[in-house]
């Protein structure tokens, strides 16, 4: 059985005192639930201050994208031993934003992916279309084309250690949710993809998250789909409450 994992994905939100009072306050929530995994992605500048905060409790540590080399001239990024120094076990990659305004290809994915492996880090990798893809009934060929060239070359045992997120773009931070349905179809697809380029038992071990305007009032019913094994979660993370209720998700 997969086990959930629910990720709040802070994007570029709350100051590093803003991120400490959060991160505290959902220590004191959820920071022993273990019915789930719980991780928090938030901005670079406070990935040490809220791993000091969740130190000891069951909520892990996730960064919102990573340079693919391991040092050097590439000003503005940072790389995997950095963000393990500071105790992420998570990146994400490809997300649609990266990919809309940084110039984020399937490419770039794959070489994030492959040295996040590389180093240790569980990549949640990012896919999803856009609304005119969806109209015009592309939608499958679009994601499984992401998730193809997103993770080119991986092994079989890779793979075992990689989440996908399937995040289509005109739900994201738009309140317009992907029905339970169509965001279970597109899991499956996604899955059926893996199998047939991997096998089946990596497809069945493949936790795939559901993200686009998830909230606590959407979060049951996504859930009970069986093809939906998580959430990345942006503006309904932002505070404790709504984010706890998400996690404790029924
Ligand atoms: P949202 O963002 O929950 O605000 O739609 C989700 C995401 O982009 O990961």
């Amino acid at each position: 059985m997969r086990k959930a994992l629910i990720a709040g994905n802070w994007k570029m939100n709350k100051t590093d005192p803003e991120a400490i009072e959060l991160a505290r306050a959902l220590v004191a929530e959820v920071g022993q639930y273990e019915a789930c995994d719980i991780l928090l992605c938030p901005p670079f500048t406070s990935l040490k201050s809220v791993g000091d905060v969740i130190r000891g409790s069951k909520i892990k540590l996730g960064a919102q994208t990573m340079h693919w080399e391991k040092s050097g001239a590439f000003t503005g990024m940072v790389c995997a031993d950095m963000l393990k120094s500071l105790g992420c076990t998570y990146v994400i990659i490809g997300h649609s934003e990266q990919r809309q305004f940084f110039g984020e290809t399937d490419e770039t994915v794959n070489k994030r992916t492959r040295a996040a492996l590389a180093n240790g880090l569980t990549p949640i990798v990012c896919v999803g279309e856009f609304l005119e893809q969806r109209e015009s009934g592309k939608h499958e060929q679009i994601v499984r084309d992401q998730v193809i060239q997103g993770l080119k070359g991986l092994t079989s045992d890779e793979m075992k250690q990689v989440a996908i997120a399937y995040e289509p773009v005109w739900a994201i931070g738009t309140g317009k949710t992907a029905s339970s349905q169509d965001a279970d179809d597109m899991h499956a697809c996604i899955r059926s993809t893996i199998e047939k380029v991997w096998n089946r038992d990596v497809a069945q071990g493949l936790v795939i998250q559901y993200g686009g305007s998830v909230k606590p009032d959407t979060i049951d019913e996504q859930m009970a789909m069986p093809n939906i094994d998580g959430a990345l979660v942006g503006g309904a993370a932002l505070q404790a409450d709504s984010f706890a209720r998400i996690v404790r998700f029924q």
